[in-house]
């Protein structure tokens, strides 16, 4: 049993030590001291269902015991900067990871983070392209340095940067990266980024056809396409590796991380060789990045993904909950969408359908009262009224809800009867 530091210590703490900026989910927080595959732990050892893995940051499930065998082993032998010295972990992941992408995809740079790696490949498309503007999507996150603060646009983020270009997403408004390009800049571009499904943004799908027709705008214009894949990639949108492929298009750069190191910190950026030159003439490094441990991490990651057809599990365990969520918003007149792919899927909560008004506060309650039940879901979008859930990729059909109410007492864990349970009391 777990007898380190509770929550009221650990908040006191907080409170004098941490940033002020830093928050928790839920009136009363968790304090969270062990994981195993999806489910999670408190101080009090109260097992929860985990449906939000740490935003999509777990993949193959918490503490999965293949990556932290590669860990161990690679901790034992030698952690280290790969800056000035060969190791084979770090060649050995980009390869593995190179043969996970389409066309000429195949040059791999670690990095730490996502941030990171969006940092990386909105400067390599500006030193390649020679030009500056970035075109991203309205309600996008893609990081919190300068450079990517100035591509995401919530209404929650508010800093004092220079925002560059943005468009809406929806197929009629593909022409919009057309009209910014034409109105907002000087005509050439560095770069369009995009996730294929907003994740921060509250699992927002881009509609069919708005990414080939972005693509078409943005490379005409001279630009470079980022598929910004940090949330919706590593097999989580379930019919497809990347989130990306499910539109038709390949970038020209792709981005990375959360999923990639099942909870490590490591982030990538893949690209062309021929895009991967602008940086030869110049030095580039990341002390940590393609760290021996991280990189061992990494491969062992998607070894799991293969070994366990985890990908398969997200599109039949991913399209099973979609239904049941479906069958939810039918029963509930508060569930105004639900949407999303695999194991990355949304439910708005509205007040009324019709309007689209936020249930702000009834998603707090729901959110609490399933976390009485045993549930763990995220939030998320403009107005902070979208459930996401993404649970770790070994999430099963029983997680979902396949027992229905009949074993609900028993085990309290089922995310759909939970969510059901926790709306009829509203
Ligand atoms: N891109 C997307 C789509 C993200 O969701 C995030 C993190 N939420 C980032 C980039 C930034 O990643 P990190 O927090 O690792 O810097």
């Amino acid at each position: 049993p777990y007898t380190g530091p509770r929550i009221e210590e650990i908040l006191r703490k907080r409170s004098e030590f941490l940033s002020p900026s830093m928050f928790y989910f839920y009136k009363k927080p968790l304090n969270i001291v062990d994981g195993k595959m999806q489910y999670l732990f408190d101080e009090d050892g109260r097992r929860y269902l985990d449906a939000f893995g740490g935003i999509a940051t777990v993949c193959c499930g918490h503490c999965h015991p293949d990556v932290i065998e590669a860990i161990i082993n690679q901790t034992k032998r030698l952690q280290h900067s790969t800056v000035v010295y060969l190791n084979h972990a770090i060649a050995d992941f980009a390869e593995a990871l190179a043969s996970k992408l389409p066309g000429d995809l195949k040059v791999v740079f670690f990095t730490n983070s996502g941030t990171e790696a969006n940092e990386l490949a909105l400067m390599m498309a500006r030193l390649y392209t020679g030009c500056h503007d970035v075109v991203s999507v309205r309600n996008a996150y893609h990081g919190n340095a300068a450079g990517t603060m100035g591509a995401t646009a919530q209404s929650n983020w508010k800093f004092n940067i220079v925002q560059r270009c943005f468009c809406s997403d929806g197929e009629k408004y593909a022409k919009d990266v057309q009209e910014i390009i034409e109105f907002g800049t000087s005509g050439h571009v560095a770069a369009f980024i995009s996730e294929a499904i907003q994740g921060v943004g509250g699992i927002l799908e881009l509609a069919p056809g708005y990414l080939p027709a972005a693509y078409k705008s943005i490379r005409k214009a001279g630009g470079l396409c980022i598929a910004d894949e940090v949330q919706s990639g590593f097999a989580r949108t379930g019919s497809h590796f990347w989130g990306f492929e499910a539109h038709g298009v390949v970038p020209d750069i792709v981005t990375m991380a959360k999923g990639i190191g099942n909870g490590l910190p490591i982030g990538a950026v893949v690209t062309t060789p021929e895009i991967a030159k602008v940086l030869t003439r110049r030095s580039y490094f990341n002390t940590f990045g393609g760290n021996p441990v991280c990189t061992a991490g990494g491969l062992a990651v998607l070894k799991v993904l293969e070994k366990e057809r985890l990908q398969e599990n997200a599109l039949v365990v991913g399209s099973y909950l979609k239904g049941r969520l479906e069958n939810l918003q039918e029963k509930h007149d508060i569930i105004g969408d639900v949407r999303g792919r695999g194991l990355m899927l949304g439910v708005e909560l509205v007040t009324d359908r019709r309007s689209k008004a936020p249930a702000k506060a009834e998603i707090l309650r729901v959110m609490d009262q399933m976390k009485e039940m045993g549930v763990l879901v995220g939030k998320g979008g403009f107005y902070g009224n979208v459930f996401r859930i993404t649970p770790p990729l070994c999430f099963t059909k029983d997680d979902a809800g396949e027992k229905f109410l009949t074993h609900f007492c028993l085990r309290q864990t089922f995310l759909v009867d939970s969510m059901d349970l926790a709306i009829s009391k509203l």
